[in-house]
C-alpha cells in the first residue's frame, strides 16, 4: 500500500471535513458511519455502516485500515482497549481518549498533575451538593454528568437544594455519574488546539476565543482578545496536557479565563473540534490536515494565522427550521466569506454548518461572518 488507509470512527461533520484534508494527499479515508445519511457518509467513497458500540463492526472496520482515528469519543473504552490489544493501531490511543470520555476522571487526573482545574467533587446526594456549594462560593453551583455530555447537555446550573435534587433524580434515571463544580466567574472562554505526533513533536495553534450561548459554542474569534501572558500560559497548559496524556493527532483544550485572568482547564477533546473550524481558511494548516499528519506520524504543518483577524460563526438551526441550503446563494453574495454546510437536515438548535471570514479588522470580519450565518438560517440581522 503506497498511501496509508486511515479509518475514522464516526461519520459526522468532522469526518466530512477530514475528507477534504485527505484528498490532496491521496490518502484513502474510510469512515465508519452509523447511518447512510451521516454528513461524511454522504460525500465519502469508502463508507462502512456500523455502530461504534459493536465490537465486531469496529474489528471489521479496523482490519481494513492502517491507522484508526475518531470523529467522536463515544466508542466504549473497553472496546477500544480490545482493538488495541488485537494489534490495531489506534491514534489517539484508548488511554489518551479516556481523558476525553470522562470529565470527572479528567478533572481528577489533571488536578493530580498540578494543572489548574475548577474545584469539583463527585456527588450522589443533596447533602453532598449542599456541602460542596457551601464550601465553594455558595449557590448557584454547577452540576455535570461525567460522561456523554455535549453542547451543554449534561451541564446544569443549580440555584438551590431543590434544583440539585431534580438533577440528581434525572441523573439516577439515566444511570449517570454526577459531580458538582464551582461556578466560575467567566471573563471569556478560549480554546487551544495542538497537533502531536507519536514521538512527541507538536505544533500549537494561536489561542482562539470560543463565544458560548446556552452551553453551545456560537462563534470563534482568532486571535483571542486576551493578554499575551494569559495566552502564553494557555498554550503552555495545552502542551503539558498533550505530553501528559501522550495524545496523537489534534487535541482541543477548552479553557475558562476567569475574571482577573486566572486560567482553568474546562475539558479536552482528543480529535478535531468545533473550536478549530476557523483553521480551515484561517491558518496555514487546518486542524483536519494536522490531525491526519499527526496520526500518520508525518511532519506537522504551520499553525500561523492567514490574516490578522479570523472569525467563524456556527450556522445553528433556528426556530423556523429553515434549511440553510435554500439560502446559500444569498449568503455567498457577501464578499469573502467561506461557507461550510454539513449536509444535515435542519432542526432548531442543531449545528448545520459554519461560516468563516478573514480580514484586517476583527469587528468588520465578525460582522461579515455573522451576517452570512444569519442569512443561512433565514434570519438576516
Ligand atoms: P459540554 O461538554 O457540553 O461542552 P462544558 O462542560 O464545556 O459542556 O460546559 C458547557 C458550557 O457551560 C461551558 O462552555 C460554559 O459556558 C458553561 N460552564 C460549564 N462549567 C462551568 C463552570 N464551572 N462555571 C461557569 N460556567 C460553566
Amino acid at each position: 500500500m503506497v498511501t496509508p488507509r486511515v479509518g475514522m470512527v464516526g461519520g459526522g461533520q468532522l469526518a466530512r471535513m477530514t475528507y477534504q484534508a485527505a484528498i490532496p494527499f491521496g490518502v484513502t479515508l474510510r469512515v465508519l458511519a452509523e447511518r447512510a445519511d451521516d454528513g461524511a457518509a454522504l460525500v465519502g467513497g469508502d463508507v462502512e455502516i456500523g455502530s461504534h458500540t459493536d465490537l465486531e463492526a469496529l474489528r471489521r472496520f479496523a482490519s481494513g485500515c492502517d491507522v484508526v482515528t475518531f470523529d467522536h469519543e463515544l466508542a466504549p473504552p473497553e472496546l477500544l482497549t480490545q482493538l488495541e490489544a488485537e494489534g490495531h493501531v489506534l491514534r489517539p490511543s484508548p488511554a489518551a481518549m479516556r481523558f476525553a470520555q470522562d470529565k470527572l476522571w479528567q478533572r481528577d487526573r489533571f488536578g493530580a498533575l498540578g494543572l489548574p482545574v475548577p474545584a469539583h467533587a463527585r456527588v450522589a446526594t443533596v447533602e453532598e451538593v449542599e456541602a460542596f456549594a457551601h464550601s465553594n462560593g455558595g449557590w448557584p453551583t454547577v452540576m455535570k454528568a461525567a460522561r456523554g455530555g455535549y453542547d451543554g447537555r449534561g451541564v446544569w446550573v443549580v440555584r438551590s437544594p431543590e434544583e440539585a435534587a431534580a438533577v440528581l433524580a434525572e441523573g439516577a434515571r439515566g444511570g449517570l455519574t454526577l459531580f458538582a463544580e464551582a461556578m466560575v466567574d467567566l471573563e471569556r472562554e478560549v480554546a487551544v488546539l495542538i497537533a502531536r505526533r507519536p514521538g512527541g513533536q507538536s505544533v500549537v495553534y494561536p489561542v482562539v476565543e470560543t463565544v458560548q450561548e446556552n452551553g453551545m459554542c456560537r462563534e470563534l474569534v482568532a486571535p483571542a482578545p486576551i493578554d499575551p501572558v494569559v495566552a502564553a500560559h494557555a498554550r503552555n497548559i495545552a502542551e503539558r496536557i498533550s505530553d501528559a496524556i501522550d495524545v496523537t493527532g489534534i487535541m482541543a483544550v477548552e479553557l475558562f479565563v476567569a475574571r482577573g485572568g486566572v486560567v482553568l482547564v474546562n475539558e479536552i477533546a482528543t480529535r478535531p473540534h468545533n473550536s478549530g473550524h476557523h483553521t480551515i481558511e484561517g491558518c496555514v494548516t487546518s486542524q483536519f490536515e494536522n490531525h491526519l499528519r499527526g496520526v500518520l506520524d508525518w511532519p506537522l504543518g504551520s499553525t500561523a494565522a492567514m490574516a490578522p483577524a479570523v472569525v467563524t460563526v456556527n450556522v445553528v438551526g433556528g426556530p423556523s427550521g429553515g434549511d440553510p441550503r435554500a439560502h446559500l446563494p444569498a449568503a455567498l453574495a457577501i464578499p469573502r466569506v467561506h461557507v461550510h454546510l454539513y449536509g444535515k437536515g435542519p432542526r432548531p438548535g442543531r449545528k448545520l454548518g459554519h461560516v468563516t471570514a478573514l480580514g484586517a479588522d476583527a469587528g468588520e470580519v465578525r460582522e461579515r461572518a455573522e451576517r452570512a450565518a444569519a442569512i443561512l438560517v433565514g434570519e438576516p440581522a
